[in-house]
């Protein structure tokens, strides 16, 4: 069978004809072949392996490439990258590999097509496709990854104890593609796995999350969670989550595992939206719980300022990974923090609930809504229409709040210079105080979001506090 049609885009026949000319073998290889098999869509990265010099050989491409792009050489790996239209073709010459102890940096030797496709990680991303005109089309699959393909199975081409340990990456790259593709770790592998556990803490903490970011962007996520703490990955890299593992139970009293429902709340998510950062928030909504859990004997399991203590914990494991502290950060840390308040809201909606709800979370609270009702996880369905029921509610409520009041991006009717001005005042606390004021009965619906009501509210604040009208 030949698989000329993976190689319909034009590009494809001057890397041949540049093979050809140079008298090298070149094959694609990699995710382009395995998605193209999957019928993945159109892959924008493409890798070349020449059985040669990878440089010279898009060196060549790029002259022949009517709009001559530049090639970009990393000489210390000995791989060349070119942009052509929408596509990134890398180029690497076929090499052998050698691993040491402490490090997941190979010693690179040149090698046959065959040595490279041993070094490769999956079977599924093993396969090849020759390029010169000889043998244009042909697959080369030594390690039968078109089964794995159609098994849906993750095998590493060689023996997977060894190939975890060389490059422990490849331990979440595995748990990755099986969540990704939804596809079964092979479970030699998955043993191999859990017995390299530990060497995870030779990969850098960006590349781990790399990997745990693509999990959380697949359709699935928990699928990949589940493979972390079942190989016991997990309690290296996050072990805030495996904290939440488990079902206590005092005098009959139990509290439902807040692991599995983590997961639950991140697969909902996932099917939601596709905001990565929200992703995340869902996935350390309940982190606090670990902390903070207690047993009292007449109102059972309390898990009381979870939110509180969750946020703080989200800025030490943002740290840790080495993830951005940035508006993202803040963004989780806020999500966490106010992830129960439309559920203490649901029971019931006021306006000034409302009001304080949209304040407080200001241009979030769609996001907020989006989390809360992902968190609604009860397999009773009666209880789980009412609770959907009580976010549309508090959803319309939102609207209709906003509408009149315009609460949502706070600005203070009256300013502090007006105050200042109005009472003859430098800056002080009396400012703060009336300030304060106003924006307590905008939120409790005492006066409208309006100047003029602002402005006497402020009037009547000052005379109180035995302030003069200039
Ligand atoms: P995706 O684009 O979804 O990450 P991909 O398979 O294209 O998938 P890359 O990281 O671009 O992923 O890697 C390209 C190819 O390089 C892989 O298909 C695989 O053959 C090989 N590869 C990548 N990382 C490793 C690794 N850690 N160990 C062995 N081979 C690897």
């Amino acid at each position: 069978m030949t698989y000329k049609k993976a190689l319909q885009h034009p590009v494809f026949k001057i890397i041949s004809q540049s093979a050809d000319a140079l008298s090298v073998d070149a094959y694609v290889i990699g995710g382009f072949v395995r998605d193209y098999l999957l019928e993945r869509g159109n892959a924008k990265d493409i890798d070349i392996v020449a059985i040669g010099s990878g440089i010279e050989l898009a060196q060549h491409v790029a002259d022949n490439l009517p709009s001559k792009p530049k090639v970009q050489v990393f000489k210390t790996y000995g791989t060349a990258m070119l942009k052509h239209e929408d596509i990134e073709i890398e180029f690497v010459g076929a090499r052998k590999e050698s691993y040491t102890e402490d490090s997941r940096n190979p010693v690179v030797e040149n090698g046959t097509l065959k040595d490279d496709q041993n070094r490769r990680d999956f079977t599924i991303n093993a396969l090849a496709i020759a390029l010169n005109k000889s043998n244009f089309g042909q697959l080369l699959d030594p390690f039968n990854g078109v089964s794995d393909l159609d098994n849906g199975i993750i095998r590493t081409p060689l023996n997977p104890d060894i190939t975890y340990s060389d490059d422990p990456l490849r331990m979440m790259r595995a748990i990755r593609f099986a969540t990704q593709l939804n596809f079964t770790i092979e479970d030699d592998s998955s043993k191999a796995i859990s017995k390299n556990k530990e060497r995870i803490n030779i990969i850098t903490k960006e590349r781990v999350v790399t990997e745990l970011n693509k999990i959380l962007e697949s359709d699935k996520p928990s699928i990949g969670f589940i493979h972390l703490e079942k190989t016991g990955i997990l309690d290296y890299i996050l072990p805030e989550l495996t904290a939440l593992k488990g079902v206590e139970d005092i005098e009959g009293q139990r509290h439902k595992d807040n692991f599995y429902h983590t997961l639950e709340v991140v697969d909902n998510i996932c099917k939601t939206t596709d905001n990565l950062w929200l992703s995340w928030a869902a996935l350390l909504h309940d982190i606090g719980k670990a902390p903070t859990k207690r047993f009292y004997k007449r109102i059972g399991w309390t898990f009381h300022g979870h939110e509180f203590v969750g946020s703080k914990m989200v800025y030490k494991l943002f740290k840790r990974l080495k993830m951005p502290l940035n508006d993202k950060m803040k963004f989780v840390q806020k999500m966490v923090f106010m992830s129960s308040r439309p559920i203490v809201l649901a029971s019931e909606v006021t306006d000034s609930a409302v009001r304080r709800l949209v304040f407080d979370a200001g241009d979030n609270v769609d996001d907020l809504m989006t989390l809360c009702e992902a968190d609604i996880t009860t397999k009773n369905p009666k209880k789980f229409k009412k609770y959907h029921n009580n976010f549309k509610i508090v959803r319309d409520k939102i609207v209709e709040v906003e509408e009149r009041d315009h609460v949502r991006n706070f600005q203070p009717p009256v300013t502090g210079e007006e105050i200042m001005k109005t009472f003859n005042l430098k800056p002080s606390k009396e400012i703060g105080i009336i300030k304060e004021a106003i924006k307590e009965a905008i939120l409790d619906g005492e006066i409208p979001n309006e100047y003029d009501a602002a402005f006497e509210l402020m009037l009547k604040k000052g005379k109180a506090l035995g302030l003069k009208t200039s």
